[in-house]
């Protein structure tokens, strides 16, 4: 594993030669190659409620923000999108949330343990921050994966922008070190260019991927909402102009591939965020320079528009096949593949060992 220093990281977030950024950009696609190999991992989102007790500053689910209409899907909804995965040929689920006191640990469980019952699907569950004795519930009754993005390594930032809830939980970090310890793998992950978020800090961000071990990293671009007190800009975290890092999609780029190189064998989602600020070639890009994971949304129509973490959110309008058909023709324009199984981490898939599916598929899409 190439041990890259603080100096060397912070280098490389500062370069902006492209000639120089092309080559960091193809060794961490062949990185990628040698590690993780060609496959591209689908997985289901299912966003089961936008109902949220949280006040994040940059989130549009924020619980002070009247003027988005909430839902909160039924079980049966829910079972149907995760059959729906598996029908359109998934390996995971994953049933994401705000921080909604009405997902009651035994609602979450018994649907966990119905999915994992009746399919054969990896069931990723992101639902915030939630106790011990919850996480080990879920975990007991079958779930495979958590993900908690810890959205930047910098303490004093992080508590400006993510204000506690109640008195002596635990921060994000001590909880994604807990949720290893019980078995899950673990993905933890940032929003590059926050107001206030510093070059220093995003390399102290891939260091403690590093230290964290952290089976996924997810990794997208801040975008301001403008019902939120940072994005607004009624709330400006201090910082000098030549520390604060830009929300651009190349920052994006830089991060994700260095990601790679320093977390070889991690699963790097190319996320929707990035395909909101460049809908054309964002999530093709992330793909390119170390990402090998997309996840399809499938979240019932009806629902998608209020799930409005950031607005023009991409695919918002998309059927579940459309979204389907999209990525899987954005895999194979890379010349690669569409993963088959659970694409947990370590799972190396080749393309000889999923050809007669990936083939036919292709014909498919081209019929
Ligand atoms: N409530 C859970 C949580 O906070 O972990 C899961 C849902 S939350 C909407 C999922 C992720 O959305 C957050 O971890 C954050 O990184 C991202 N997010 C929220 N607001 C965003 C914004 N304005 N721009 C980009 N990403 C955002
Ligand atoms: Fe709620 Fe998560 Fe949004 Fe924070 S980021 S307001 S916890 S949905």
């Amino acid at each position: 594993m190439p041990d890259l220093s603080k100096l060397e990281l912070l280098g490389w977030l500062r370069e902006s030669r492209p000639a120089r950024l092309q080559e960091l950009y193809d060794w961490s696609d062949a990185v990628r190659n040698e590690h993780v190999g060609g496959a591209i991992h689908l997985r289901g989102l299912v966003e089961i409620s936008s109902n949220c007790e949280r006040q994040c500053m940059y989130c549009g689910l924020r619980q002070a923000n009247q003027a988005l209409p909430r839902y909160r899907m039924t079980r049966e909804e829910i079972l149907d999108c995760a059959h729906q995965a598996e029908r359109l040929g998934y390996g995971t689920v994953v049933m994401q949330a705000g921080e909604d006191d009405l997902l009651t640990a035994e609602w979450i469980a018994e649907i966990v343990w119905s999915i994992k019952r009746k399919t054969a699907l990896a069931v990723t569950l992101s639902l915030g921050e939630r106790t011990e004795k919850e996480l080990r519930l879920w975990r007991s009754m079958g779930a495979d994966r958590y993900l908690l993005r810890f959205e930047t390594s910098d303490p004093a930032l992080f508590r400006i922008i993510h204000p506690p809830r109640r008195a002596g939980g635990l921060d994000r970090l001590t909880l994604l070190r807990r949720i290893k310890a019980l078995g899950y793998e673990a993905g933890g992950g940032v929003m590059v260019g926050i107001p206030g978020q510093s070059f220093d800090s995003l390399a102290e961000d891939i260091l403690t991927f590093r230290a964290l071990d952290l089976d996924m990293i997810g990794i997208g671009p801040y975008i301001p909402h403008a019902a939120t007190p940072l994005g607004s800009g009624a709330l400006r975290p201090p910082i000098a102009a030549s520390e604060q890092v830009p929300a651009g999609e190349e920052m994006v780029y830089k991060m994700i591939a260095l990601t790679r190189i320093v977390c070889p064998t991690a699963n790097i989602p190319s996320t929707t965020a990035l395909a909101t600020i460049n809908r054309v070639e964002g999530r093709k890009n992330g793909l390119k320079v170390g990402a090998n994971v997309v996840m399809p949304n499938l979240t019932p129509a009806r629902y998608r528009s209020l799930y409005e973490i950031y607005p023009e959110k991409a695919c918002v309008d998309e059927s579940a096949a459309d979204c389907n058909q999209c990525l899987r023709g954005q895999i194979y324009s890379l010349g690669r593949f569409a993963g088959q199984g659970q694409g947990g981490r370590g799972a190396v898939e080749t393309l000889a060992s999923v050809l007669p599916d990936a083939s036919s598929r292709f014909v498919q899409l081209q019929a």
